[in-house]
């Protein structure tokens, strides 16, 4: 039996984690579970699964849901932290949206826990000391995002070195083809239309802008010690390939499945075994064709910044991250436009000075500097 807490089990990732674990409940039990503001679902997901911690982000929520249950519920980074770190959890599902899973994320990791990730802004802004702190305590790191337990899959056992470059797909958002110009008016709802994906809001929005995939770029190297230059991302519409891995003879390894966040989410809980019947098997004769293009990075200026970021190291990438996170809340408030997601973060990157991030305060700095920065810009852009 595996015993799961889950960070963020009201998001998508969250559920579809309880789904998994509903179907196999002879192999995982329920620890731990947290929520920001779903508390109505946070309240059927304790009654249903009867985990022994449960955090919330305000205190007040706290007080009201005690009255309600009988399980231990805490609040804060506190109550994160002690819902990661609980004893009985052998492996923490890390699914909270933003730099606000870097705190207990590491937690876990500093007690040797099994991490699966899904997120991937605690490895954009602190990556460096991310995969330290997992080495020295042994803590292991299974990706969940669908690219990354792909590359996972297909590296499994093999040499860095004889890897020429990975390729990570990228559906392409609800806005591919699109010009510049024809960007500058899409509205909120436009966004929100993921073609293939059913997901956050905040995540879905960075699909649409590229900022996804630049976000997984910089989420590749920290978790395959990969050079930025052998981390390619490739336009796949259909998102049947959810990524790849060239080796140095010309072999190429992909991995494929109908997209369903639960495949990578079970392969991550059951590693290193599979689990039977996960998702629907793929029926390659309805399947027409399998087509790729290269990312438009004029009209999608997103994945250009997080490959800069990425090569220039030390606080940049937490100030992309931040400064993304601020921007794309900006625009589902109708603040800004489509395109001032991009200009916004820019802005902000072409202020900062480069620092050293070698501990985690270096990385909250950074972090709160850019937030404020973009919140400025925000104002003057008005
Ligand atoms: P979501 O918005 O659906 O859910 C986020 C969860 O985190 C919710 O439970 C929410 O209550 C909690 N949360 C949000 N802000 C919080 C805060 N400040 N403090 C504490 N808890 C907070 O998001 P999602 O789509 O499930 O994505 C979660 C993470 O997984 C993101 O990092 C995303 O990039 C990554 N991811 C998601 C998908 C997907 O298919 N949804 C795929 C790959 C990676
Ligand atoms: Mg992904």
């Amino acid at each position: 039996m595996k015993n799961i807490s889950i960070l963020g089990s009201t998001g998508s990732i969250g559920r579809s984690t309880i789904e998994v674990v509903r179907r196999y409940r002879d192999k995982f039990k329920i620890i731990g579970l947290s929520a920001k503001s779903n508390i109505e679902l946070l309240l059927k997901q304790i009654e249903e699964l009867s985990p022994e911690i449960v955090a919330v982000t305000d205190e007040e929520t706290a007080r009201a849901l005690r009255k309600r249950v009988k399980v231990e519920v805490l609040s804060g980074t506190e109550g994160l932290i002690a819902v990661a770190t609980h004893e009985k959890a052998d492996f923490v599902l890390s699914a909270i949206v933003g730099a606000a899973g870097l705190i207990p994320t590491l937690s876990a990791i500093r007690l040797g826990k099994t991490i699966g990730l899904a997120n991937k802004e605690t490895l954009v802004i602190a990556g460096k000391i991310v995969t330290e702190e997992a080495k020295k305590h042994s803590a292991r790191i299974i990706p969940v995002d669908s690219e990354h337990s792909a590359i996972f899959q297909c590296l499994e056992n093999r040499k860095t070195s004889e890897v020429r470059r990975i390729i990570l797909t990228a559906s392409g958002g609800p806005f591919r083809g699109r010009s510049k110009k024809e960007l500058k008016s899409v509205k909120v709802e436009e966004a929100l239309r993921h073609p293939n994906w059913k997901m956050g809001a905040k995540i879905t929005v960075d699909s649409a802008t590229l900022m996804n995939k630049g976000l997984e770029v910089i989420e590749a190297h920290w978790l395959f010690g990969l050079s930025p230059e052998k981390i390619e991302v490739l336009i796949h519409p259909e998102s049947i390939i959810h990524s790849m891995a060239e080796f140095t003879d010309g072999t190429i390894l992909a991995q494929l499945s109908r997209p369903d966040m639960k495949a990578p989410i079970a392969y991550a809980l059951s590693y290193p075994e599979r689990l039977s019947n996960v998702v629907e098997p793929l029926d390659f004769k309805s399947l027409r064709s399998l087509t790729f293009e290269l990312p438009d990075r004029e009209a999608f200026p997103c994945l250009d910044l997080a490959c800069t970021a990425l090569k220039e190291e030390g606080t940049f990438p937490a100030v992309l991250n931040a400064a993304n996170e601020v921007a794309v809340e900006a625009f589902l408030k109708e603040r800004i436009g489509f395109n001032d997601i991009p200009l916004l973060i820019k802005k902000v990157l072409d202020k900062h000075q480069k620092r050293p991030c070698n501990t985690i305060e270096e990385v909250l700095e950074a972090d709160a500097w850019a937030r404020k920065e973009a919140e400025k810009e925000i104002r003057s852009m008005r």
